[in-house]
């Protein structure tokens, strides 16, 4: 499913985001740098439907879903922090979404057990989050934003509140959900980026200061700012 974003605004008061133009095609897996307050959170939330912008619209496949509920976008996002229900299994957790949408019992928890296990999660099912590591955490928080099949994922710094060795970790679950669907990434490693994205935009006080490959942007950075950013010193 495509996302085309136009001409989006949201204003904070003392920061503005937009107006932003953006067109994702479908499978393509893009990701968004820039620096700590540049707007990246709000422009993901934007298009998940957690926060409604004061101007512009958001489609998703064609469809203009700007004033769509955000569990009817075919949508799954994954936070910074895996924001597990403590009360709730593993497996419980990753039902929820489904449940949530009226899925049944019988058919939420079949769905869930095979993104679980999917996810090399299977044996952690009947755990409460308490009782796994922080990458474990976060790989349940995926298996969460896969159970309804989303077309469209987005993810904030998911690997942001790891320490190194478990990013190592996640990453690769991250790869691997990402193949076959359209992909928001929002990261300020910009190696990060690359290892998921192939095509970077950079989000600069609210605005694409960039669009383009990887690569050519790192070598060829189309302004001072952006090149300082990519951490070169032109
Ligand atoms: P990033 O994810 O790039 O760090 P954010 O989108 O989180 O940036 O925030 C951009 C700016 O908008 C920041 O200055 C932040 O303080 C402000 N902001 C974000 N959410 C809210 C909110 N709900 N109310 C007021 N200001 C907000
Ligand atoms: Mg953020």
């Amino acid at each position: 499913m495509s996302i085309e974003l136009r001409g989006v605004l949201k204003n904070f008061g003392d920061f503005a985001l937009g107006p932003i133009d953006l067109a994702v095609a479908s499978g393509e897996r893009v990701a968004v740098v820039g620096p700590s307050g540049s707007g990246k959170s709000t422009l993901l939330r934007i298009v998940a439907g957690l926060t409604a912008p004061d101007g512009g619209r958001v489609y998703i496949d064609g469809v203009d879903v700007t004033d769509v509920e955000p569990w009817r976008r075919g949508v799954g996002m994954v936070f910074q922090s895996p924001a597990l229900f403590p009360s709730m299994t593993v497996l419980e957790n990753v039902a929820e979404p489904l449940l949530s949408r009226g899925v049944g019992r019988g058919e939420a928890f079949s769905r869930a057990r095979e993104v679980l296990e999917r996810l090399g999660l299977a044996r952690l099912a009947h755990r409460y989050p308490a009782q796994l590591s922080r990458g474990q955490q976060q790989r349940v928080s995926i298996a969460r934003a896969l159970a309804a099949e989303p077309r469209v994922l987005l993810f904030d710094e998911p690997l942001t509140a790891l320490d190194i060795p478990l990013r190592g970790e996640v990453l690769p679950y991250i790869y691997e959900a990402s193949r076959g669907r359209t992909v928001l990434y929002v990261t300020h490693d910009f190696e990060e980026a690359t290892y998921i994205a192939e095509r970077v935009v950079v989000l600069m006080e609210g605005r694409v200061a960039a669009d383009g490959g990887a690569v050519e942007l790192f070598e060829n950075p189309p302004n001072p700012r952006v090149a300082e950013f990519l951490g070169y010193s032109n």
